[in-house]
């Protein structure tokens, strides 16, 4: 139903009033443009070019955004309000998920080692609903204004997709586990019904999930044993957001301590999501979700 009110002209015009006003005003860039900064990324990127080292050095024009950037401690330059109320009017639509999908930027001069960078940045678009392969929403185009001393040295395009998620394109179906030459022989055991845990050959130890050596001494060499089945909650969380097709929150995703001591992670079923505790006997069963897909989970209470 939030999708149909996101059909709206009313709405769609609210959307493209918060065109032209500002989402960020007045930022300072935390650092100046400097040769350790410039390093770090040609080193990450593989950049060996000759312009950006020695005494003449520029900065990666590429590193544009990254004087912009607020790192772990906040931006210097404040987010404007008027971006927040446009993602919030979204959500309220239905539109809860984000993806970004591009960014393009224009370099009009070299920033140099000694730049202090100050950007403003503003809503340059809200286009008509659209639908896409994740879901239909809008995107919103933003663009960052970086100066220096006043003068326009780059821009910043940057374009986010708010959309609300498309449940019925994936069918409802559980994401497929990868199965690999590592882990072939859990998913066999699953199949019969048999939760395995591998052993090495070499000390004995027991690990899961499946690995191709043991952690403890090396050895290659494992065989198996099966799960007596009985096992206890070591640990839960409850998955409330984002939500996700197949998946229907809130639910209680458990990390289950088995009997033979490994952990494994899995939902807990047969129980409310805000009754699940630390230390709860759970009992493994099988559940199948589709006709392709079935997995161990574990039932909490009596009578699994
Ligand atoms: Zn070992």
């Amino acid at each position: 139903m939030e999708t149909e009110t996101a059909m709206t002209e009313e709405f769609a015009a609210r959307l493209k009033a918060y065109e032209g006003r500002p989402a960020a005003a007045g930022g300072i860039g935390k650092d100046h443009v400097n040769a350790p900064m410039i390093r770090h990324w040609c080193e990450a990127m593989g950049d060996t070019s000759p312009a950006y080292t020695g005494p003449d050095a520029i900065a990666p024009p590429t590193m544009l955004q990254v004087w912009t950037m607020g790192g772990l401690s906040g931006h210097t330059g404040g987010r404007a309000e008027a971006y927040d109320e446009l993602l919030t009017l979204l959500d309220g639509a239905g539109c809860t998920a984000v993806v970004a999908t591009d960014c393009e930027q224009e370099y009009l001069r070299p920033l140099r080692p000694g730049d202090e960078v100050g950007f403003d940045a503003v809503i340059e678009s809200v286009s008509d609903r659209k639908r896409t392969k994740l879901g239909t929403g809008y995107f919103v185009t933003t663009r960052m204004d970086v100066r220096v001393d006043g003068e326009l040295v780059g821009t910043h395009r940057f374009r986010i997709l708010k959309y609300a998620p498309d449940h019925a394109k994936s069918g409802g179906r559980r994401p497929r586990p990868v199965i690999n030459r590592d882990n072939a022989g859990f998913w066999e055991g699953v199949a019969r019904h048999r939760l395995l845990i591998q052993r090495c050959a070499g000390c004995g130890t027991l690990r899961f999930p499946w690995l191709p050596g043991c952690n403890a001494c090396g050895c290659l060499e494992w065989d198996t044993v099966e799960a007596s089945g009985e096992g206890t909650v070591y640990s839960y969380v409850v998955m409330h957001h984002p939500p996700f097709p197949a998946f229907d929150p809130p639910y209680a995703v458990g990390v289950i301590e088995l009997a033979e001591g490994v952990r494994i992670v899995s939902n807990v079923i047969g129980v409310p999501y805000d009754k699940v505790r630390i230390g709860m006997p759970v009992r493994l069963t099988f559940e199948r979700y589709d006709d392709e897909l079935e997995l161990p989970v574990f039932r909490a209470g009596d009578g699994g």
